[in-house]
């Protein structure tokens, strides 16, 4: 499996990825916002791309749809849920399914909370893959989690992020739906004062393109992202200064860093 990332330079700082299996030549366009681009990129790559896969129905992980649809022929698969919401679907996906083409191997992860019917990708470790790797869609970012003003619900986010993601391996490579992450670690700094790895990261990523910006292992984000990080007493501390009868419960902690997080 060879992943292509690609940074689209719009105003939502999106990622479009092409996910290519090298021995049939066959290719899956996640999420296109650029159709065109996706295009080219597969031409470039000698890929034919045969299924279209949308993490959840925002129209900057869809536009791109028609496009690469009416080029290739390639069906639009998208969580059940989705179908309705997002135009053509195809086929609809739950949670346990695995996508097949080629040597890519993707089993579907019903993650809801940033929308109703949010889907994650994972490829488990193979013959192929050395690591497993997570497509996060608009759930898990560099250093924060997905906002949930447009059709989400946190307390959902929280039980996709313990039942989920929380489990994934360290060694589990991340590739979300945007580029944020300089902003999010500006965020988490903020929360976590002196956090040494976030501070690395900021010194690290200062000059650093959204094209170039590390592909970073979920073990790497558990030191940094506050989301990830809710027993840290550091993270703790600071919120019981602005929320003084904050709970005790991780549920807590998370909702309070999303809400903060709205406005920063
Ligand atoms: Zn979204």
């Amino acid at each position: 499996m060879k992943i292509l990332r690609r940074y689209m330079f719009n105003r939502l700082g999106n990622f479009n990825y092409l996910i290519g299996c090298e021995k049939t030549r066959q290719a899956i366009a996640l999420d296109p916002l650029d159709g065109e681009h996706m295009l080219q990129l597969a031409e470039q790559q000698g890929w034919q791309i045969k299924l279209i896969i949308n993490t959840h129905e925002h129209h900057d992980h869809i536009e791109g749809n028609p496009v690469v649809a009416a080029a290739t022929g390639a069906q639009i698969w998208a969580h059940k849920n989705a179908l309705g919401k997002i135009p053509n679907v195809d086929h609809g996906l739950v949670a346990g399914d695995v996508v097949e083409l080629g040597t890519i191997r993707l089993t579907v992860l019903y993650t809801p909370g940033h929308t109703p019917v949010h889907l994650c990708l994972l490829a488990q470790a193979d013959d192929y893959n050395p690591q497993p790797v997570l497509f996060s869609g608009d759930t898990l970012f560099n250093a924060c989690v997905g906002n949930c003003f447009n059709g989400g619900d946190v307390d959902t986010m929280y039980d996709t992020f313990v039942s989920q993601l929380l489990p994934l391996p360290d060694e589990t490579l991340l590739y979300p739906g945007h580029d944020y992450m300089k902003n999010n670690l500006a965020f988490a700094l903020s929360r976590d004062p002196g956090n040494p790895d976030a501070l690395h990261w900021q010194q690290q990523l200062a000059d650093t393109e959204h094209d170039d910006m590390p592909v970073m292992t979920l073990g790497q984000e558990r030191l940094y992202n506050p989301f990830l990080r809710l027993h840290s007493e550091a993270v703790r501390a600071q919120l019981k200064h602005d929320f003084p009868h904050l709970g005790e419960g991780d549920r807590d902690v998370f909702k309070a860093l999303r809400a903060l997080r709205d406005q920063w």
